[in-house]
């Protein structure tokens, strides 16, 4: 066999971090049933929303909603300075100091905030204005809901990373190879400038008019040679090709109309808990978050097994079309160091949080891939 992935000390923080991702995980669970028992059993819900205003105007749902937004950050900030700044900085993993980490943070926070206001009141309102059709309403909501984000996603990816010209023309004439020969129209290619924030390394296709911009981070460029990011990106164009972010969008879709529909049950089912009126009332919204929080866990396992099947298939994608096993080798290896990730976490825990198989599993299988074709 060949040289370990990860060795000594590297290997021991990238485990220590792999089982710091579950203890995190624990914690936000935890935290989330804190939050809903202050609110739903012991009337936090129903005292603010009384005192903004009865909840039974859109000005009402909508300060209901940020209110709340806020107390539940509030509730959980502990655990993202814990797990977002100080466990990144004692690894060197974060560059920036604690202010500029905090006012990204805030950033996504407003961003955030916005985005589940708007999905939140329209949802209440929803169930308040259509008594019968509540369902078939919602699910027409969130369609567009989901459009939107999708017409967002290009701004949204460099809302903490900005971009910038690549400056590479060797690279950009081989990723034009691989989109002309998938078929693709490659629209630019671009530096994600990573490296002033963060250790870790990435590389994405955002769309872009007709087409697919590729994002390459400038950490990424530093640590893998050009071949590498060449099977990189073609694991990217796998993705493309496969449809596999229109599948991932799919599957969310659904499970958000589950969700929807068993949160409506759950809100009328604990009507009356502390003060709360049932669907109809923006302060059942704790219960709706609980029940939505529970089944995107259940939910979450089928999610990240249906991505990990996705991940090899771009890989062998890759692989079919650089047909360069050295050159992923070595681009997996770098990534693993960079970003410290365990290259064969636990089972369970690559079940349960995990939508990419772990690194040893994919170059075992590109391996396998090089050698059948
Ligand atoms: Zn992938």
């Amino acid at each position: 066999m060949s040289q370990a992935i990860l060795e000594g000390e590297t290997l021991k923080t990238a485990q220590r971090r792999e089982l710091e991702k579950v203890h995190s995980n624990l914690w936000s669970l935890g935290l989330t049933l804190v939050t809903f028992i202050i609110f739903v059993p012991l009337g936090a819900s129903s005292a603010l929303r009384d005192a903004l205003g009865g909840g039974d105007t859109l000005l009402s749902m909508t300060l209901f909603v940020i209110v709340f937004s806020v107390v539940s950050s509030l509730i959980t900030f502990p655990i993202s300075v814990y797990y977002g700044f100080t466990r990144e900085k004692r690894d060197e993993m974060l560059k920036q100091d604690f202010m500029g980490w905090l006012l990204d943070d805030l950033k996504q926070m407003a961003v955030g905030l916005v985005v589940s206001t708007i999905l939140f009141v329209g949802l209440f309102s929803a169930f308040r204005a259509f008594p019968d059709l509540w369902f078939p309403v919602s699910l027409a909501g969130i369609t567009v809901f989901f459009a939107v984000m999708l017409f967002l996603s290009p701004k949204l990816a460099r809302m903490r990373f900005k971009s910038a010209p690549l400056e590479n023309p060797e690279l950009e004439a081989r990723i034009q190879v691989l989109f002309s020969k998938a078929g693709q129209k490659l629209s630019k290619v671009s530096k994600w400038v990573f490296g002033e924030k963060i250790k870790q390394g990435n590389a994405a296709l955002v769309p872009d008019g007709l087409g697919s911009e590729v994002l390459i981070s400038d950490t990424l460029m530093e640590s893998i040679d050009t071949e590498g990011i060449e099977v990189v990106l073609a694991h990217e164009l796998g993705h493309r090709v496969h449809k596999d972010i229109q599948k991932s969008m799919i599957f969310a879709w659904f499970s958000f109309a589950l969700m929807i529909a068993a949160s409506y049950f759950a809100m009328n089912a604990l009507s009356g808990m502390g003060g709360i009126r049932g669907a109809t009332d923006i302060a059942a919204l704790p219960i709706l978050l609980l029940v939505f929080t529970v089944l995107s866990e259940i939910t979450g396992l089928a999610r990240n097994a249906m991505i990990r099947r996705a991940e090899y298939a771009a890989d062998r994608y890759a692989m079919q079309q650089t047909k360069n096993f050295p050159a992923f080798e070595r681009a997996f290896r770098a990534l693993a160091k960079d970003n410290l990730s365990d290259p064969n976490p636990p089972e369970w825990v690559e079940i349960w949080l995990h939508d990419h198989p772990s690194i040893e599993k994919r170059i075992a299988a590109a391996r396998a891939w090089a050698q059948t074709g």
